[in-house]
């Protein structure tokens, strides 16, 4: 990998006794979208409150550019944006007042206010005061306020809770814009693991509190077949037949209908014969490739998160 543009090494965190971080080392490429990922309490949180400046780490360290931001931190911070929680902002300014003072200080480009108000769907709200916006709203203000200017870094805590489908929508397009016409990287953690699948290109997955998988989304799911998703003419009798001759492929029904099994190619041959075999030919047989969920949920002992 080229000289990251974000890394993290040996980062620990402890409240007490709770070893919230326990020595997590990790990279963020320039121009990437990073999804981090992990169960409840994995650690993200603490995480993204450390690069944010909110908490000290107990001990390790984070270089933003090459520069130790603990050491270093007025340099080394110098373009990293970070939204954590509900961001706060003068309640008696509307939208595009709050953040117009926002871009003063940023020395942004004139436009870029109305351009990511658009870009996030608050025009029509632009002129209300935001003590009187829904949190939904806040958070797509807070949002639009972290690109505001020319960010080198944009740390997200969970950019799309709280944001109803079309919001969702818009800050995909958003960041996916941001990053390909102003090589914006981010670096953000979210539980929905499909838009983290279109999103990103790199996760990192956090389980009390280390990483046990880094990479390129592509690379660690692989294009192996990871089982197929099989129809019947009747699926209780194909589930026994193929319970008792391929018990290994853990063979279930499916909850839309049909049975799935597990299984690589290797498979295929003796799904169908058993099939034969009890005079039913399998009407469809579709392979399944691995998902990010399964793969989450594999990495982290099943706790969903
Ligand atoms: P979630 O997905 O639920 O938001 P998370 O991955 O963001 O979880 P963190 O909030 O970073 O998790 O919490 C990691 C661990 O640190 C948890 O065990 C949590 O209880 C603990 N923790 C976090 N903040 C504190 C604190 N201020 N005092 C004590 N323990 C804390």
């Amino acid at each position: 990998m080229s000289e990251p543009l974000l890394e993290i090494r040996g980062l620990r965190k402890h409240y007490g006794a709770v070893r919230a971080l326990d020595g997590i080392d990790l990279q963020v490429r320039a121009g990437s979208v990073y999804g981090f990922i992990g169960p409840n309490g994995a650690g993200k949180t603490t995480t993204i409150r450390i690069l944010a400046g909110l908490i000290r780490p107990t001990s390790g360290s984070v270089f933003l550019g090459g520069r130790d931001l603990r050491a270093d931190r007025v340099r080394a911070a110098q373009g990293l944006r970070a939204l954590v929680e509900v961001p706060s902002f003068y309640p008696g300014l509307s939208g595009r007042e709050n953040l117009t003072v926002f871009a003063k200080l940023a020395r942004a480009e004139a436009g870029d206010v109305d351009r990511l108000l658009e870009a996030v769907g608050l025009t029509h709200a632009a002129q209300r005061a935001v003590g009187g916006y829904s949190l939904g709203m806040r958070q797509r203000l807070g949002i639009a306020q972290a690109l505001v200017g020319k960010p080198r870094l944009v740390v997200l805590d969970e950019p799309m809770s709280g944001l109803d489908p079309s919001a969702i929508h818009l800050v995909r397009e958003l960041i996916l814009a941001e990053r390909q016409t102003r090589g914006v990287t981010f670096f953000l953690s979210s539980h929905l693991l499909h838009d983290v699948e279109t999103l990103c290109d790199e996760v990192g997955i956090i389980h009390r509190g280390a990483i046990v998988a880094e990479g390129r989304i592509e690379e660690l799911l692989g294009d192996a077949i990871s089982g197929y998703h099989v129809r019947t003419a009747d699926d209780a009798k194909a589930l026994e037949a193929l319970t008792a001759s391929i018990p290994a492929a853990r063979p279930r029904l499916h909850p839309d209908g049909g049975l799935v099994v597990e299984g690589d190619e290797a498979l295929a041959p003796a799904l169908h014969r058993a099939l034969l075999e009890v005079g039913m030919p399998a009407i469809a047989v579709t392979p399944m490739r691995e998902t990010l969920e399964r793969y989450f949920i594999e990495k982290t002992d099943g706790v969903m998160g």
